[in-house]
């Protein structure tokens, strides 16, 4: 018997903790962090529904914090096995949780002092989950293999990862389980991605399964055809730039980033745009492309064509200007000429995005584009809701800037592409479909669909529920 069980981003979409249990071994596929309200999201954060000690591997789909992002309380509680992943995983899971890291010790610190001022006692809840020791210690137990290449994860259990074409080393994982002496086949998708994105390959077909977890993030929407980005992108420069105003682009350091330098490289060989300065101003997003550039393995390589051949790749061309040092950031408020400027926290609530934004909402020259999900209560989304005027450190500003939203940028497939993975999978094995990682109205959209592609069960797992597999 066969037990699979979620213990994260089940009808949410945060947390993703789904474990697989055979008569002989227990298999966590990804241990992501929850977020949200910051009491309940440390509680589940911490109290882990199952005692580390029983597992016996895990594997890692992909390295988004939502994924990955409680390894290290998993192995600080005593998990000692494997956390399989491609090697591009590991590596933007290294980046990713030591930023988390640095970024609990400086908030931990922040609400000391906040709750000293107010004469509060110190509360668990601000202590950081984890610090840079954990991560360390996390990302030793990671073994990395290439797609493709089944993987002898435990006793009786091969584990094969495709290219799920969601972020840069983003798998699907299939395990073939020798269940009692049947072999029984599940997949998972982790985040699903989409077709024709910049830099990536499609995702992989997936090879028959039983069961498949299937993530509905977008289950109820439809994105903007992908080839719309560049076109929209020229279109955007060259008015900012006629304008003689400049483009500021929040953008999340790992993926978003990368995939709009790609098309701004296209876009300036093609001379579609104006050779005017292009600034990634953002030390994580400067290390995100080191790991990139190592990683031409994961690149589709006919999207790519032209640029691999060169030494300096997609990710380089002449007016292309990275920044770390603070000083070099801080000097690009005082430029008088048009320019692109890209930069993190990708919903502008913390980083040097915040200061080039304070620069550039009140002048009607400047164009602010926004080019993925902003979540509620950031200033993102204020400005994506084009309110008139915005919060920024403390205070409120007119927005004279104009703000323009690029919807084809999306890591995820919208319901339409589910549905065509899904429909492209062997119908004659495929017994159920759960859906994981979506929200309540996103997942009953997507299981219509899928019903009404001839799927013949489609089933959202509940937080803590448990499924026999046979
Ligand atoms: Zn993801």
């Amino acid at each position: 018997m066969l037990k699979l069980t979620a213990y994260g981003a089940a009808q949410e979409v945060t947390g993703s903790k789904h474990m697989l249990e055979t008569s002989h071994v227990r298999l966590l596929v990804d241990c992501g962090i929850f977020q949200g309200h910051r009491e309940e999201a440390h509680r589940k954060n911490l109290e882990l529904p199952f005692s580390p000690y029983s597992l016996y591997a895990c594997i890692n789909t992909h390295g988004h914090l939502d994924h990955c992002g409680a390894y290290p309380v998993l192995v600080k509680q005593g998990f000692s096995g494997d956390i399989l992943s491609t090697p591009a995983t590991r590596d933007i899971a290294s980046l990713v949780l030591r930023d988390s890291a640095r970024i609990q010790a400086y908030d931990a610190r922040f609400l000391e002092k906040q709750e000293h001022r107010n004469h509060q006692p110190w509360r668990k809840i601000f202590a950081p989950l984890y610090d840079e020791a954990d991560v360390e210690a996390a990302l030793g137990q990671y073994v990395t293999t290439a797609y493709r290449r089944p993987y002898p994860i435990a006793p009786g259990v091969s584990a094969t990862l495709y290219d799920a074409g969601h972020i840069l080393g983003s798998a699907m994982a299939r395990l073939e389980v020798q269940n009692d002496g049947e072999p029984l086949v599940i997949g998972f998708t982790g985040d699903l991605g989409r077709k024709n994105m910049p830099i990536l390959r499609d995702p992989d077909p997936l090879p028959a399964v039983d069961y498949l977890v299937c993530e509905s993030t977008y289950g109820d929407r439809l994105h903007d055809d992908m080839s719309l980005a560049e076109s929209e992108l020229a279109q955007v420069i060259n008015d900012a730039a006629s304008r003689g105003g400049r483009v500021i682009i929040p953008a999340f350091a790992v993926e978003r980033t990368q995939e709009l330098i790609f098309l701004l490289h296209h876009l300036h060989d093609a001379g579609r745009i104006p050779p005017i300065p292009v600034y990634v101003d953002s030390p994580m997003a400067v290390s995100a492309t080191g790991i990139f550039r190592a990683h031409g393995e994961c690149f589709d390589a006919d999207i790519c064509s032209g640029f691999l051949e060169r030494a300096a790749g997609p990710f380089a061309f002449d007016s292309l200007h990275y920044i770390s040092d603070p000083e070099e950031s801080k000097k690009l408020n005082d430029l008088r000429m048009p320019c692109v400027i890209i930069s993190a926290s990708g919903m502008c609530e913390a980083g040097r995005i915040v200061h080039h934004l304070l620069h550039a909402v009140g002048d009607p020259r400047n164009t602010i584009l926004i080019v993925g999900f902003m979540a509620a209560n950031t200033l993102g989304r204020a400005l994506a809701d084009k309110r008139p005027e915005v919060k920024i450190f403390g205070q409120l500003h007119e927005v004279k800037a104009r703000v323009k939203i690029l919807n084809a940028f999306s890591a995820h497939a919208d319901y339409r592409e589910i549905g065509e993975f899904v429909s492209g999978l062997d119908h004659t094995r495929l017994k159920r479909v759960f859906l994981v990682h979506g929200e309540p109205a996103a997942q009953a959209h997507l299981r219509e669909h899928l019903l009404g592609l001839g799927v013949r069960s489609v089933e959202i797992l509940k937080q803590g529920e448990t499924v026999a597999l046979a």
